[in-house]
């Protein structure tokens, strides 16, 4: 099982390129912004070792931890575009797993923005944050915590990316959004999810739209789905 990457950082570079040719053409990236982030993340340093060489496949990868996936790379852009993620944005994700969809966030927001990512699972943590670290993006604040409910203390946040399938509309993480502002997250059952876009305007109006259907791993924790806690 254990089988050494092969592949080195040019032959990465050139997949990471062709990749985002193909996106382009799909239509899941739409704008140079998230095509310029794509193209500078090196998603193969998120990647497990001995799933490495496999990192520019559309195929969700496993990470260390009790249920985690490193998730295909047009989810992130699907996620992304439709969030509008901006410079300046105070973004928060749950779910961190690898630590790459933050990444890729922390390329949109720049500097005057700020990323808060939560993550349930301790061993999953621990390799997310410490690929973060390695990679240089030192300011994105990494919380090990159940963030079923989002995460008060950085609250409000302009925009929200929930990465794991919520059991119904996340209510007391929409609460923390800015108004305006927007939020994603998968929601249904087991086997496969809606992907849901909600957004609240400044005067506090909420409305949302169905997107696609995707798979993503369960959320855990008090507002999880309850056969897995
Ligand atoms: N965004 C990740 C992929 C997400 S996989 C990436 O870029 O790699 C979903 C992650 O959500 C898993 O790591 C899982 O442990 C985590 N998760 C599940 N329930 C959670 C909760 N209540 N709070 C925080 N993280 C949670």
């Amino acid at each position: 099982m254990t089988q050494d990457h092969e592949k080195d950082k040019d032959k990465f570079l050139k997949e990471r390129a062709s990749l985002v040719e193909w996106l382009k053409s799909r239509g899941y990236i739409k704008s140079d912004t998230v095509a310029n982030a794509v193209l500078k993340v090196p998603r193969e340093e998120f990647v497990p070792p001995e799933y490495r060489d496999y990192t520019y496949l559309e195929t969700p990868l496993p990470l260390p931890g009790k249920n985690a996936t490193i998730s295909c790379v047009h989810t992130y852009c699907i996620y992304y575009e439709a969030l509008k993620l901006s410079p300046g944005d105070r973004f928060l994700e749950v779910g961190m797993g690898s630590g790459y969809g933050a990444a890729l966030a922390r390329e949109l927001v720049g500097s005057r923005g700020r990323i808060v990512t939560v993550e349930i699972d301790e061993e999953t943590y621990r390799f997310g944050k410490a690929n973060l670290e390695r990679l240089g993006y030192n300011d994105v604040i990494t919380i090990l915590d159940d963030g079923s409910g989002g995460y008060e203390k950085y609250a409000p946040y302009d925009k929200i990316a929930v990465t794991a399938a919520c059991p119904e509309e996340p209510r007391r993480i929409i609460e923390q959004l800015e108004k305006p502002g927007a939020i994603i997250y998968p929601v249904g059952g087991s086997r496969y999810q809606y992907l849901m876009l909600t957004e609240v305007n400044k005067e506090g109006k909420v409305s949302s739209q169905f997107l696609t259907t995707v798979v993503y791993v369960p959320l855990r924790g008090k507002y999880g789905v309850s056969f897995y806690k």
